[in-house]
């Protein structure tokens, strides 16, 4: 029986995958090499290229040549520009194509278990990856030859998994606690209107079971080695023992996991030569690796996972005693006394029912028994071959309801459709719609009726005139209640733009379901785009770091930018030209950024260049410094804050890949947010003054210059002045000197009197300026543009003239947006 929906759930997991199959009501893992129900996520590729996945690739790291020629972990570099070079084999490999290589595996695993091909599947994937890594993640399903893969939420797979469903009590909400191989992601799901949503997530994405492992090495193995023996430099990520410390994890691993379910277990098969070559050779050691020596390890790592789960919390404004429970994923949570550690320490009960291990995978064959099967035409056939009938049919896989409607069309294999009935059976609870007749074209519809809970499969029994059963394609179709088809698929972070001067403005809000389309209308430009010259509108496209976009372009990642450059406009685009913004996406991943500018009644598009290339580490460095500048001149900045910008720096420092370089990205701007909390209070004071120096400033300019309008507008400044300085709230004081700043900017924009001062101005700064012989030039342009009265030719040479300035660096940050929101 041909399938009809996609059926198919894959974990693509950083440690582990795994693939399960939804038939009929349960979910099944498939399992792979060895009888294991996961698949190690390692690429080995040796000499002619000869690949191998999983355990007996990850196996490989133990031998001394083999250990450059196999990669794991490689999720962490989705959506980087990362590439693994493969010693013996010559050749290169990007994240994405080593994880096609684990799909791949996971694919065969099928074929060779089930005998079935898997065209579609459903791909977990974290709640924290940005649209970079789930671009990714879709490139590596497409290069592994899956024609469809709707991306799932880790999060909600599990959640489905435990039978969370679209019906719940709305105000019910639960933690999903995944403590994985190498990362911590702790998310808070609800469900509403019957979607699984994630309320907030948070982690530590170097935190998890290697950990562990690493831990007891270091803590408990190599005090008690060298006594005995010779181990200098003796040290991970030292290549000198590259081997002998791949040797060690795999034993130790195996000891961990035989210890949740022994008391004791001693290390074995485990050698390697010291520095003397003398052998280190466990069997003989007699190491017992026990719970309580353990257990000394994995505490302070537990503890950091919970107080990554309050901060979590409190994201989601929640308080620990509205959670009613937590669903442990991850190979780690099968110890119990991991479980036990992490009870002390959360209210809500822990729940463990469902296999940790295998669970995601588990959830999303649930969701992928939602998805249609969207089928590859050549696989249809066209008309009735023999005597089957192909049935054309309309229905949704899953809904709200529990009486879906269905119609479709018969074409019958010798066009004769007299007194044709068709009838749906519900295979679990045989519920039958009874014979429905066909109408003389050889059409119907008709309601099912389903239960909730599961996956209803309603059989297709199509009866001639003269009683005999037609085979019909398909032969079945399926039907689940609840589960919001967009499950999981909501933007987790907000999406935004950069505007000048570091202001941000959100177009997408975090939470918003896919498919989206949004606008915003009250833009304009802050610079001019003059036809044929370099001159360019940049619109940065920014990510929030964990959901919403902060009160700074810069408290955001960069994802790409919209740029219009003078070369693409049709005629001079003024400063102060209206710009609407739209951004809009199908699904994850697919973000298009366009831009119109009514004036020109142009359109500008732009695919955002999801290359998700990891910063430079110059780039680091220079935006390290920045911040280094802006903490010392915070009047009180909290001590801590400079040990978190020393710790960057160490990172940096040392050995970086794109994981460091990320990881060093989203410190600093983790830091870069707490500082502006800080300084905004500290600064008020200053921030009160500069406020009032301009309000006297633009008071004398717009009473002798200003309209009628710019009068009426300052006044209303004036008023909503008095509110603001009596709150003294830091926020308010800081969005007031903003707005005030733009409006006087706009204002000055029209009075030639302004130009004029500014130029004087320049004009006395002439020194400063870099190639003088072009101030001069402009500086005497600038002169006969005022005895003419030429104010646009006078505003060029102001620009111009700013522009051989040194840069004034009080102002750098942030990502020299050119638009601003005009009120
Ligand atoms: P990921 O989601 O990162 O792919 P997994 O959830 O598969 O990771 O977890 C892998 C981790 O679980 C490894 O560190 C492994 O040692 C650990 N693990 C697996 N089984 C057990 C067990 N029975 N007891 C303790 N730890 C286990
Ligand atoms: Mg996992």
């Amino acid at each position: 029986m041909a399938r009809q929906t996609i059926d198919f759930g894959i974990d693509l997991g950083t440690t582990n995958s795994a693939i399960a199959v939804l038939n009929g009501l349960k979910p099944e893992i498939v399992k792979g090499n060895g009888d294991l129900d996961v698949t190690s996520s390692a690429v080995y590729i040796g000499r002619g290229g000869r690949l191998v996945v999983g355990r007996q690739a990850k196996n490989r790291l133990e031998n001394a040549v083999a250990a450059w020629d196999v990669y794991t972990e490689f999720k962490r570099d989705m959506g980087s520009n990362k590439v693994y070079r493969f010693k013996t084999a010559g050749c290169e490999k990007t994240p994405v194509e080593l994880s096609a290589e684990v799909l791949k595996e996971l694919k065969g695993n099928v074929q060779q278990r089930l005998n079935e091909d898997v065209p579609a599947a459903v791909i977990t994937i974290p709640a924290a990856f940005t649209q970079a890594q789930c671009v990714a993640t879709r490139e590596a399903a497409e290069l592994a030859g899956f024609a469809q893969c709707p991306l799932l939420q880790e999060p909600v797979a599990a959640s489905l998994a435990y039978g969370f469903q679209g019906d719940m009590n709305a105000r019910d909400m639960w933690m999903v606690f995944d403590f994985g191989g190498g990362t911590f992601d702790a998310a808070i799901m609800k469900a509403v209107e019957g979607e699984l949503q994630v309320v907030a997530h948070g982690g530590d994405n170097f935190l998890g079971g290697s950990d562990i492992d690493f831990g007891i090495i270091e803590q408990i193995l190599v005090p008690e080695l060298r006594n005995s023996f010779n181990l200098e430099g003796f040290r991970r990520g030292n290549e000198r023992w590259h081997v002998a410390f791949s040797r060690m994890k795999r034993a130790v691993e195996e000891a961990k996991i035989e210890l949740s379910r022994k008391e004791k277990c001693p290390i074995e098969n485990c050698v390697f030569e010291d520095a003397d070559g003398e052998s280190v050779d466990f069997d003989e050691l007699g190491i017992v690796l026990t719970r309580d020596k353990v257990i000394h390890v994995v505490e302070p790592l537990i503890e950091r996972a919970a107080s990554r789960c309050k901060v979590v919390l409190e994201k989601a404004g929640v308080d620990p005693s509205g959670i009613s429970r937590i669903l442990l994923v991850g190979g780690p949570t099968l110890a119990p006394y991991f479980r036990e550690i992490l009870q002390a320490k959360m209210d809500a009960p822990l729940d463990f029912s469902v296999d940790p291990l295998t669970v995601v995978a588990c959830g999303a064959a649930i969701f992928a028994g939602t998805q249609r099967l969207v089928h590859v035409s050549n696989e249809i056939p066209v008309g009735g071959n023999g005597m089957e009938c192909v049935l054309d049919l309309h229905y949704n896989p899953q809904g709200p309801d529990d009486d879906p409607l269905v119609s479709g069309l018969a074409a019958f294999p010798d066009g004769s459709l007299a007194s044709a009935t068709i009838e749906f059976i519900n295979r679990t609870t045989k519920w039958t719609s009874g014979k429905i007749a066909l109408d003389d074209n050889g059409q119907f519809r008709t309601r099912l009726r389903a239960e909730k809970g599961f996956k209803n499969v309603f059989d297709i029994v199509l009866t001639n005139s003269v009683g005999d059963k037609i085979p019909t394609t398909p032969d079945s179709i399926a039907y689940v209640i609840g589960m919001g088809l967009a499950g999981g698929q909501i933007v987790t972070n907000a999406l935004s733009i950069a505007l000048s001067e570091n202001r941000v403005q959100v177009i997408v809000p975090s939470k918003t379901p896919y498919p989206f389309k949004k606008t915003c209308y009250e833009l304009k430009t802050v610079t001019c785009c003059r036809k044929g010259t370099n001159e360019r509108i940049e619109i940065p496209v920014l990510e929030g770091l964990n959901g919403d976009a902060g009160q700074k372009a810069d408290h955001n990642r960069k994802l790409g930018s919209l740029i219009i450059s003078g070369e693409q406009v049709a005629r001079d685009v003024p400063s102060g030209a209206d710009v609407e913004i739209t951004l809009s996406a199908q699904s994850p991943g697919t973000l298009t950024a366009t831009a119109y500018i009514p004036m020109l009644d142009q359109e500008y598009t732009a695919a955002i260049a999801f290359d998700g290339d990891p910063p430079s580490v110059e780039e680091l460095k220079e935006q390290l410094r920045k911040e280094r500048k802006h903490f010392e001149e915070a009047q009180g900045a909290d001590p801590s804050l400079s040990k978190l910008l020393d710790d960057i720096e160490e990172k940096l420092g040392g050995a970086h890949d794109g994981v460091v370089a990320r990881q060093c990205e989203q410190r600093l701007i983790e830091t870069r947010i707490l500082l502006d909390e800080l300084s905004k209070d500290s600064q008020l004071p200053q921030r009160i003054q500069q406020v009032e120096d301009m309000m006297e400033d633009l008071s004398g300019m717009i009473a002798q210059h200003g309209t009628n309008a710019d009068k009426q507008e300052f006044a209303q400044f004036i008023r909503q002045w008095a509110d603001v300085h009596r709150s003294g709230e830091a926020h308010a004081v800081q969005q007031f000197d903003e707005d005030l700043r733009m409006f006087g900017r706009r204002v000055l924009a029209d009075m030639p009197s302004f130009w004029v001062e500014w130029f004087m101005n320049l004009e006395s700064r002439r020194e400063e300026m870099r190639e003088s012989r072009v101030a001069d030039m402009l500086v005497a342009q600038g002169n006969r543009f005022i005895d003419s009265h030429n104010l646009d030719g006078l505003k060029r040479v102001v620009g111009n003239l700013c522009e051989l300035l040194p840069q004034d660096t009080s102002d750098e940050r942030g990502f020299n947006g050119t638009l601003a929101r005009w009120k």
